[in-house]
């Protein structure tokens, strides 16, 4: 069991590649981000258990496999998780949804909670947390910490970029949670952005600078 699966498909790369361009528009870079967050969804869920229940085709009756267990939760950092929630939604449509709302204290670079709502047994279901950009670490250890503390035993991460310095940070506090990325990237600058990057993924997506 790999503790960073890199998802390397050459559309994740070219679409990927197409988003780090700064000339990338905001529409494009949305629409990029959603087709991308379907080979991410893809990938994290591969492994998923199934079970087999019996089922009657026009034609006879067999032993089909379903998806095992409770529904998922997709838990988006707000707000650049958002943007990676539709395609999980595409192709998990009964999944339940928590939203982690942190923002990164300039100074420190600290993750500091303003919203948490989760489905109330998401002690038993498995959550997959959603945040593009995994930097620092800071806020994906205090997402994790926010879904550990809710009782979730099963977490999983997935960025679209990783920088070294976050997957170390999450590794060494969380050594129990996987991450799925489609890149791990140089290094972190003093801001804690990512370097090359592609930028403030918040603001891209939504066109906010
Ligand atoms: N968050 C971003 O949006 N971009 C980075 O490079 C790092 C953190």
């Amino acid at each position: 069991m790999d503790a960073v699966t890199l998802v390397r498909h050459p559309l994740v790369q070219h679409k990927l590649s197409l988003m780090r361009d700064k000339t990338c528009s905001t529409k494009q870079f949305r629409e990029l981000l959603n087709e991308i967050s379907l080979f991410l969804g893809y990938e994290v869920t591969r492994d998923l258990p199934v079970v087999k229940r019996e089922i009657e085709t026009p034609m006879a009756k067999m032993n089909a496999p379903f998806i095992e267990g409770k529904k998922l939760v997709f838990a988006p950092v707000l707000r650049a998780g958002m943007g990676l929630l539709d395609g999980m939604l595409a192709l998990v449509p009964s999944a339940r949804v928590a939203h982690i709302g942190l923002y990164r204290d300039p100074e420190t670079l600290q993750a500091v909670e303003y919203f948490f709502k989760a489905p109330e047994d998401i002690a038993d279901r498995l959550v997959i947390i959603l945040d593009p950009m995994l930097a620092t670490g800071h806020s994906a250890c205090t997402a994790v910490q926010l879904i550990k503390d809710k009782g979730a035993k099963e977490i999983r991460f997935v960025s679209l970029l990783a920088a070294p310095e976050g997957i170390e940070k999450l590794r060494t506090t969380h050594h129990d949670i996987r991450i799925w990325t489609a890149a791990i990237d140089d290094r972190l600058n003093d801001h804690g952005y990512i370097i090359p990057g592609l930028g403030d993924a918040g603001d891209r997506i939504y066109g906010t600078k």
